[in-house]
């Protein structure tokens, strides 16, 4: 079976001038390609850790983790990473911004150019090329960080709590939306939040994690759910049962 990312008990302990801290333990999963999952556990267990050795930006301790059936050993191509804030330049304008990737990567070329231009006129950015990102919404600049992130064409999208700046009301409908775009463009995505609706939602599959130092408590499959959008999955009983199920989990009051 071709599994696109797979990581066999990983663990990583952090040197710092403090001293050593264990980030994570024991974590094992994998992904097929197109599958879309989400990472969920207590704040400051490792899921942002995990991301980065999974992107080639931190070296394990222990295990190992291959993309493709490859080991992992710098950042890849193939890893379009969508950090936690939105990290738009707000001198710069939104074409300025979207191209940014493919100007690092010495990629700017007129058919990259021609692939940006039809990403924004797909999610109806088009018209605010030249404006500033002060002048954008929420969800339209979080739309302007995926697309800067599809820019350079990765096959997997690595999304760090991207929706921890909005509020309740634009989160369901941004969260929608990327949904949406991430499908149409058949990536495959390993989603990091805190928010357990969020993850159901969204996800073909959700991985709880323990506290730190972070083992795999549970890899829950979202079945029937999978063919559902997020927000139709929020009226289903299956929804509350996984919210449960996940809830007790996480030992949140604990
Ligand atoms: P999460 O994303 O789940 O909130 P992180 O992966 O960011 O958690 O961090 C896991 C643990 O590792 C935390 O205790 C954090 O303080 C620690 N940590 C993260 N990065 C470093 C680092 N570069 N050096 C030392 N400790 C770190
Ligand atoms: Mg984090």
């Amino acid at each position: 079976m071709g599994m696109i990312i797979d990581l066999r008990h990983v663990a990583l302990t952090y040197q710092s001038p403090d001293g050593e801290v264990e980030a994570l333990r024991d974590v094992s999963f994998s992904m097929e390609e197109g599958e879309f999952c989400s990472i969920v556990g207590p704040s400051g267990c490792g899921k942002s850790t995990t991301l980065s050795l999974i992107a080639g930006l931190e070296k394990l301790s222990s295990g190992s983790i291959s993309i493709d059936g490859e080991a992992v050993s710098a950042p890849s191509p193939k890893i379009g990473l969508m950090p936690q804030r939105d990290q738009l330049f707000e001198w710069k304008n939104i074409w300025d911004n979207v191209t940014l990737g493919l100007a690092i990567r010495h990629q700017n070329t007129p058919e990259q150019q021609a692939h940006v231009r039809e990403l924004l006129e797909r999610y109806g950015l088009l018209g605010f090329a030249r404006k500033r990102p002060g002048q954008l919404s929420g969800g339209m600049r979080q739309r302007c960080a995926l697309i800067r992130t599809l820019a350079t064409n990765p096959r997997i999208l690595l999304l760090d709590e991207p929706f921890s700046a909005l509020d309740y009301q634009t989160r369901l409908s941004v969260s929608a939306d990327i949904y949406r775009i991430i499908r149409q463009e058949h990536k495959t995505a390993l989603l990091v939040t805190h928010d357990i609706a969020e993850a159901i939602s969204m996800s073909d599959r959700v991985i709880t994690l323990s506290g730190r130092p972070a083992t795999v408590k549970a890899i829950h499959d979202m079945g029937e759910l999978r063919t559902l959008s997020p927000l139709a999955r929020r009226d289903t009983p299956e929804f509350h049962t996984f919210f449960n199920a996940i809830w007790k989990e996480l030992d949140i009051n604990a």
